[in-house]
């Protein structure tokens, strides 16, 4: 479903991606994860089209994306959510989530939409007419998640979505992932919690300055003897 070939990306004449290759297949959970500052935001950034490429190729459901503008891509089905607290405080829960349907035209489907979102989420209903910004820190990530959601994804982008969450939050937000996919949504997950990413994913990347050092499957990763030392705390 997304296939991305040597991809790099700079910020002036620094490069921090230097030529990375992963694919994700329809249906999959994959986790890509590395340290703080390896680029596992910039390479998702750059896969939606809000950062430009340098070098490589990004295929989407068989298409090339590369260099697209990002409401192209949304609107071909491949949306980010960007780490919980991007949301739009000083707007209510309802507004936030109207905006992540800014392409769907049609009031039906907008509806629809949201009364599905509403579902996976009781708490944001109870709280739709409140300001995002009075929301927990949870709360907002779901949010986020939500708001995505509303686009109606075929593929969805994770932005470190446990980032700065309590443990029993951060359980709430890996059930919700696998609820989504189960849903039929494919699922690139960016994370720094090796851990729990590698619990739920298909498979995983390890991005490390820049480069993907390796990849396997979630299982095979999580007992791998590099990644237990350097990202598992064993
Ligand atoms: P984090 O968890 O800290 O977000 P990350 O793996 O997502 O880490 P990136 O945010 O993609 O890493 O950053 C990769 C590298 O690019 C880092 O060295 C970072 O300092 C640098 N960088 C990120 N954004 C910019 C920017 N706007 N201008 C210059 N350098 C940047």
């Amino acid at each position: 479903m997304l296939k991305v070939t040597n991809l790099k990306v700079s910020y002036g004449s620094l490069e921090v991606l230097h030529g990375i290759t992963f694919q994700v297949n329809p249906g999959e959970i994959v986790a890509v994860l590395g340290a703080n500052g390896a680029g596992k935001s910039t390479a998702i950034s750059a896969v939606s089209g809000i950062l430009p490429v340098r070098g490589g190729k990004i295929e989407f459901s068989g298409q090339d994306i590369t260099g697209r503008p990002a409401d192209d891509i949304v609107g071909m089905g491949l949306v980010q959510v960007p780490e919980g607290r991007r949301i739009f405080p000083g707007l209510t829960v309802r507004e936030n989530l109207d905006l992540g349907a800014y392409l769907i035209s049609d009031k039906k489907h907008k509806q629809e939409s949201l009364a599905k979102v509403l579902d996976i989420f009781p708490k944001l209903k109870e709280r739709r007419n409140q300001k995002g910004g009075t929301l927990s820190g949870g709360e907002q990530q779901m949010l986020a998640i939500a708001r995505g959601l509303m686009a109606r994804p075929k593929m969805l982008l994770l932005d470190e979505p446990s980032l700065g969450l309590a443990p029993i939050i951060v359980d709430r937000i890996f059930q919700v992932i696998q609820n989504i996919r189960q849903s039929g949504a494919t699922i690139l997950l960016v994370e720094q919690n090796a851990q729990r990413s590698l619990e739920i994913a298909d498979r995983g990347y390890i991005l490390e300055t820049g480069n993907i050092v390796l990849e396997d499957t979630g299982k095979a990763l999580l007992v791998n003897e590099s990644v237990k030392a350097s990202y598992l705390g064993a």
